[in-house]
């Protein structure tokens, strides 16, 4: 596919002082990063094309990023230069392979201050990580009758590989309820616990509401019980970052596409002593240590939880797109992002006939909304023509929609390459569409 012309670099502050007031009112001091905007989107080579003739304005990151030059330039040079399997060849592009894939580990290790790398499994995703665990810990520690917590505003994913065990072992899941801002209600959980609770499975930031949920919390209440947590850590990785020490997380499941980096890869971060007490969840080579007819003697961590050939290729750009967020910071990110969803915010709230859905005080760039009467899927299909992307329906959390009284919202989700143009881009095309209806 040939990449379209460049758009037009944003325009310099003081050729708009208007708009700038207005900006300075949200953002008294732009981060490093925003001032450095227009050389970040030039990392993007996607974000310089064109739809319909109009300049792209991608905010629908939150579904997945875009990928940094560097990262698609590993995925090439993987393929043209350092393909062999890892682990098995004793020759030089095997080992070669190997050093980066495990060295790649190592990256994530560091990225989510891991204890050792042998905490860091890696899978095709988030989805992956979070049915390995509800078969691996539900096999070796639930039964009929006991108890998961989840809350009311989780993805699919981190619903259905339970109810899938439920409907294998006779488990039940509980669900921790949000008030109307879209925080969830500790006080609700805390009375959930029963003897029969044998996990938490929480999602650190909404998909749908932006919420940052207290998770630290939340944590020191599950431990308090004995009962370990896994975080589905697929919307805060990207954008807060995450010390699974710091947390005290017994698990933490992410995906590289929405972190700047391939897809079909992901991580399942587990205690080691947890992960010693697990079972496998699939078989076959590389998680073995020796097979004979008369039985199995599985590897060490983490390959036990790793069968079959690896994503080498795609671990090792996940690595490079780990590089250039932590080059750019993470905190600089949080920060350039708190300030784009700020601005984004009181752009949208402006609009008449506006409702977002969440109001939280901890939130990510994750904005929900109904404009008016219009269907959400109008809404998505005329910005679209406009060049702009964004997300409309359930956002795979149908619970929520339900608790909400909605079948679905317009998602915009932002990423540290977005501008405040493009936040005015959207802002002005729901302007005209309110009027088009
Ligand atoms: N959990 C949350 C909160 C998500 O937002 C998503 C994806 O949107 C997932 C899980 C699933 O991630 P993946 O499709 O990468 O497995």
């Amino acid at each position: 596919m040939n990449i379209p012309d460049k758009k037009q670099p944003e325009k310099q502050p003081e050729e708009q002082p208007e708009k700038q007031q207005e900006i300075n009112e949200v953002t008294p001091s732009p981060s490093p990063l925003e001032r450095a905007g227009v050389r970040l989107q030039e990392d993007f080579p996607i974000l310089q094309r064109e739809v319909y003739g109009k300049p792209l304005v991608y905010l629908d990151n939150a579904a997945t990023t875009q990928k940094p030059r560097q990262v698609v330039q590993s995925i090439v040079d993987g393929y043209y230069s350092a393909n062999a399997n890892v682990h098995r060849g004793v020759h030089f592009l095997s080992q070669q392979a190997t050093e980066l894939h495990e060295g790649a580990r190592e990256a994530v290790r560091k990225f989510i201050n891991a204890r050792s790398s042998a905490e860091v499994i890696f899978t095709r995703g988030t989805t992956e990580s979070i049915n390995l665990l509800a078969h691996s810990y539900g096999e070796e520690f639930m039964k009929k009758g006991d108890e998961i917590i989840v809350s009311d505003m989780e993805h699919h994913s981190n619903i259905v590989p339970w109810q899938l065990l439920e409907a294998r072992k006779g488990t039940a899941i509980k669900v921790i309820p949000t008030n109307s801002r879209g925080e969830l209600l500790t006080g609700v959980y805390k009375g959930l616990f029963t003897k029969r609770t044998k996990l938490v499975s929480l999602t650190h930031v909404s998909n749908v509401l932006g919420t940052v949920n207290p998770v630290e919390e939340m944590i020191r209440i599950a431990h308090a019980h004995g009962v370990p947590v896994l975080l589905d850590g697929a919307q805060a990785a990207p954008h807060l970052g995450v010390d699974v020490q710091a947390l005290d997380a017994d698990f933490y499941a992410f995906s590289s596409h929405k972190m700047y980096g391939p897809t079909g890869i992901g991580v399942l971060y587990g205690k080691e002593q947890w992960l010693e007490r697990l079972p496998p969840y699939q078989g076959g080579g590389e998680m073995i240590r020796s097979v004979s007819f008369k039985g199995t003697v599985f590897n060490e961590l983490p390959f036990k939880f790793e069968a079959g050939t690896p994503d080498y290729i795609g671990t090792t750009a996940f690595a490079v797109a780990l590089e250039y967020i932590t080059g750019l910071g993470m905190e600089n990110i949080a920060r350039r992002e708190h300030e784009l969803t700020a601005y984004a915010m009181q752009r949208l709230s402006a609009i008449e006939g506006m409702r977002i859905y969440g109001a939280a005080e901890q939130r990510t760039g994750v904005i929900s909304f109904l404009l008016g009467d219009i269907h959400p899927f109008d809404v998505g299909t005329l910005l679209d023509k406009l060049g702009i992307a964004v997300r409309t329906g359930h956002h795979c959390a149908q619970p929520l929609m339900r608790r909400l009284c909605i079948e679905g919202t317009v998602r915009v989700s932002l990423a540290f390459y977005n501008t405040r143009e493009e936040i005015d881009v959207l802002a002005d095309a729901l302007e005209r569409i309110r009027k088009m209806f």
